[in-house]
């Protein structure tokens, strides 16, 4: 959405306002007004003071709404804690391919496989950085929960784009690079957001989400046998119709029961979804029947009710915004006319199938006031947002349960 940035990927540098910007330079960013300054500012560490944190817990004292995080590193859950997140209501498991050359490239190997052995073989490798990816953060929420989303964007975003960087990974994985040219522009989509992403890949290359089930069974089960307490939820992304919910529900309880059983335990780990496809708020009572909990995906929910990508609306919100088309930012504050109404009959929908169902928000939007405001009034069970917006999102809910929020 950053329209205005000129970047030349080649000379490895951007220019924006006439500033000049390159790889390696130092930049200071205040999150908080959305400003960003060429050059390293001094800053001091964000800690919260003892009259804040006081404040805070007035604020507590007076919400319905519990406030978790999306998170997925156990740094970012140790900060949310630190800000008073009750658990983690979005653990995105995409990052975590990134995080060492080793796995990225057990991951591509897995994306270039021909068949579901050579799948299953890149995907064991896998395994034990996932285990210890899930370990590690569910140690730190112990006792708390932690809704770890399956693999969720479209495959191609995992595979390099340059050339050059297309043949060394030809290379390190000793496929011919024709081959590989030839993969990566068979994965390449038009519409990417609305492709073959979320539950679809789960459902058609299910060696990746049998891994990551498998991971995050086995974590628990090393951290309870440690005397833990560790408490996962499996959130399965992009659901659009029954079908898909209960194939993978299926699948998913099946890989659990298997490990739980290896493992000689006792294990409920809670198997829901997000509501991010406008048609899944529309079927959400048939959804209810396979998902022990939903999670409303507002940013997919926003796009895909607008029919605005969200990675294209830089070039025409701010005029929309400035001629009055639109109000407010879509992808910030919730449009309660017209997505809220989604959320309103997933809800109602949803609950009738199965009393008593609890609901979240993960999108941008749990952790904007007035947004906040409508979840409230819309009876979910919680908001997640990103660790620092969690006490906005704290504040924001003891407001709308007080009466005195817009
Ligand atoms: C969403 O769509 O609101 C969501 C939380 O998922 P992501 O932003 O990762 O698509
Ligand atoms: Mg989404």
């Amino acid at each position: 959405g950053a329209g205005a940035l000129e970047i030349d990927a080649r000379a490895r540098c951007l220019q924006c306002d006439g500033v000049r910007v390159s790889a390696g330079d130092w930049l200071t960013i205040d999150g908080g007004a959305g400003v960003v300054y060429a050059g390293r500012l001094r800053t001091v560490p964000g800690v919260p003071s003892e009259e804040f944190r006081r404040f805070m817990n007035l604020a507590d004292r007076h919400r319905r709404l519990q406030v978790r995080a999306n998170a997925e590193t156990p740094e970012d859950a140790a900060r949310a804690l630190e800000l008073g997140a009750q658990g983690i209501g979005l653990c995105r498991t995409e990052h975590m391919f990134f995080a060492s050359k080793d796995r990225l490239l057990s991951l591509r190997a897995m994306i270039l496989a021909d068949d579901s052995r050579a799948r299953e073989d890149a995907t064991r490798r896998l395994a034990p950085h996932q285990f210890e990816d899930f370990r590690e953060i569910l140690r730190v929420m112990d006792g708390l929960p932690v809704t770890i989303r399956l693999l969720d964007p479209p495959l191609h975003e995992f595979l390099p784009r340059e050339p050059a960087a297309l043949e060394a990974m030809a290379e390190q994985l000793g496929i011919p690079e024709a081959e590989v040219a030839a993969k990566a522009e068979a994965l390449a989509e038009f519409n990417p957001m609305l492709g073959h992403r979320g539950c679809r890949l789960g459902l058609t290359s299910p060696e990746i989400y049998d891994m990551q089930v498998e991971a995050i069974v086995r974590a628990t089960a090393a951290l309870k046998a440690a005397g833990r307490d560790p408490r996962p939820e499996i959130m399965v992304p992009l659901v659009g119709s029954e079908e898909e919910m209960a194939r993978l529900r299926e699948r998913t309880a099946a890989v659990l029961d298997r490990v739980v059983e290896q493992a000689g335990i006792e294990l409920e780990i809670p198997i829901g979804t997000m509501i991010e496809v406008p048609r899944a708020a529309l079927v959400a009572d048939h959804i209810a029947r396979h998902a022990d909990f939903f999670s409303f995906g507002t940013n997919d929910l926003t796009q895909m009710t607008f029919g605005f990508s969200r990675d294209d609306i830089g070039r025409f919100l701010p005029q929309y915004l400035e001629s009055g088309i639109l109000r407010k930012d879509p992808f910030e504050s919730l449009d309660r006319t017209g997505v809220g109404q989604l959320v309103e009959i997933a809800v109602e929908r949803g609950r009738k199938e199965r009393p008593g169902l609890k609901i979240g928000i993960c999108g941008e939007h749990g952790g904007e006031p007035t947004s906040v405001t409508f979840f409230h009034r819309c009876g979910l069970d919680y908001v997640s947002c990103s660790p620092y917006r969690v006490p906005v999102a704290r504040l924001a809910a003891a407001h709308a349960n007080l009466g005195v929020a817009e």
